[in-house]
């Protein structure tokens, strides 16, 4: 991870950027959406261009990671997004007519969503060009100009998509940057109009008040441990692949992957023994560029650290592939853990790995109390085809997002919010509602030029108590 003191000139290669879209957007506060839609589309075919360089820069910042793995879960989400969004946003950016009541009328009540100004995305290095390209297509959508600093953990990535920018859009539309610790600090200091950070909740939390001195908003995309329940009713195979298949995409190196399973006592055993079955089946042998290497060797250690934690402290580890662990290439073998203790560092600290424990319950209720009893996740998965199941798991829990027999899919889902809740993050994005978190809802009350508003105001006599007894019923 490149950690260097980044020299003062880029810092002040920031101001001038940021300056500069500020310049331009007070030029052109409101761009047409004939003009967004083509600055979608200019982005979605400068990606899709250059789809095959990000993956092989991404795959060279992990060590290794399945271009297949870039395609599905970066390229096409991000042009998913584009899509979607070109489609709908003539009809988004339109003027929204509201009731007014009877007592101001003939007036009329009108909302208007309108381009913020210039807007921060700070991306984390897992999902590089998804989580660059999802706030972008809503931050452009809404009409603003946008900068955004990419991740010192993803460096050639960066350098990628830097260029890409360079080549797609003026400077006071869209600009990356790159740059350590230093430069992200600086970057999160900028007055920007709206700033969106996506990382640890730790970070999180220093780009909140680094914010607040600007009176910035952000919206925080944070992580957290996002539990998967197994409900007794549920075929355990099906559970174990589909919980398995999220655990193990990225390496789970995944915001929303799940992170541990909650499975009912009698069943553990089993799972253990599906989930076995099923790394195997996505993964005949771990060697192969379709299983992704943990990103680095911090990472890397952490892991492992994890592991020998838990295993000091009585836990049983289950392999889950007969392939041992490779440290040089970092790929780290899937493992289940039977026999957690809260005390554990497995139990307590977001996995972002392939490491899965499994926290038996005799009770729904007690696998909902489970999940209560610790911080808001990002995501939540139940597997139950019970509708009652469901309902009592989604009525007595929260969670970011939530998806029903399956993980991790309700993010791709383009007409629904994104964003966690509590320690996971605040306030939304993708589709509508990420066209409203980057524009001002801007109430507008027309006024006609024969109205009843003198009624109420001085000097105060007969007609005026007649009327306000009327309003005050
Ligand atoms: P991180 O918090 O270390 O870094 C994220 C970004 O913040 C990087 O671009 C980095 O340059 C910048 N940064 C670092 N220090 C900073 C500071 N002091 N001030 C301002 N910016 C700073 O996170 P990471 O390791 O890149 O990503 C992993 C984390 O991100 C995990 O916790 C994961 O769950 C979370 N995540 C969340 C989502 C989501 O959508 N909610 C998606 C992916 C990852």
């Amino acid at each position: 991870m490149d950690r260097s003191a980044a020299p003062s000139g880029d810092i002040e290669r920031l101001r001038t950027i940021f300056d500069g879209q500020q310049a331009a957007h007070r030029r052109d506060p409101v761009p047409s959406p004939a003009r967004r839609r083509a600055q979608l589309r200019r982005l979605g075919a400068a990606i899709k261009a250059a789809a095959p360089s990000i993956a092989r820069a991404i795959s060279a910042d992990f060590g290794n990671r399945a271009p297949q793995e870039t395609m599905v879960a970066e390229v096409f989400t991000s042009l998913e997004a584009i899509r979607y969004t070109a489609r709908h946003l003539v009809r988004w950016a339109k003027p929204e007519r509201r009731p007014v009541s009877i007592w101001h009328r003939p007036g009329h009540a009108e909302l208007l969503r309108q381009p913020l100004g210039v807007v921060g995305i700070v991306v984390p290095w897992n999902y590089p060009l998804y989580l660059a390209a999802g706030p972008l297509v809503s931050a452009l959508a809404a009409g603003n100009r946008v900068m955004v600093k990419l991740s010192e953990a993803a460096p050639r990535f960066g350098e990628t998509f830097a260029r890409l920018m360079a080549d797609t859009f003026a400077e006071d539309e869209v600009a990356a940057v790159n740059g350590g610790v230093e430069i992200a600090e600086a970057f999160v200091r900028l007055p920007f109009d709206h700033l969106l950070f996506t990382g640890s909740t730790r970070v999180g939390r220093d780009v909140m008040r680094a914010a607040a001195d600007n009176l910035t908003p952000v919206t925080l995309e944070l992580g957290g441990k996002s539990p998967a329940i197994v409900c007794d009713d549920f075929p355990i195979a099906i559970a174990a692949r589909r919980i398995l298949y999220g655990k193990c995409m990225n390496a789970g190196q995944t915001c929303v992957a799940p992170d541990y399973a909650l499975v009912p006592a009698g069943r553990v055993e089993a799972f253990v023994a599906a989930a076995g079955r099923a790394v195997q089946g996505l993964f005949p042998t771990l060697r192969a560029p379709a299983y992704t290497s943990i990103a680095s060797d911090g990472h890397f250690a952490r892991l492992a650290g994890y592991l020998e934690d838990a295993a000091r402290m009585g836990a049983r580890l289950h392999p889950l592939h007969p392939e041992p662990s490779d440290p040089v290439a970092r790929k780290l073998a899937p493992t289940a853990l039977t026999n957690v203790d809260l005390g554990m560092r497995v139990m307590q600290e977001e996995i972002f790995g392939p490491l899965l424990p499994i926290v038996p319950y005799e009770r729904l209720a007690d696998a909902i109390g489970f999940v209560n009893a610790r911080p808001r996740p990002l995501a939540l998965y139940a597997f139950s085809d019970d509708r009652g199941a469901v309902d009592r798991i989604l009525g007595n829990t929260m969670s970011g997002g939530v998806t029903v027999n399956d993980t991790m899919l309700h993010v791709a889902q383009d007409a629904l919010p994104f964003g966690g809740v509590g320690a996971s993050g605040m306030g939304v994005y993708h589709g509508r509602e990420g066209f409203d978190a980057f524009s001002k809802l801007r109430g507008v009350y027309y006024q006609r030029r024969f109205n009843g508003a003198a009624l109420l105001q001085p000097p105060y006599g007969a007609r005026f108590r007649r009327l306000i007894g009327v309003m005050l019923r």
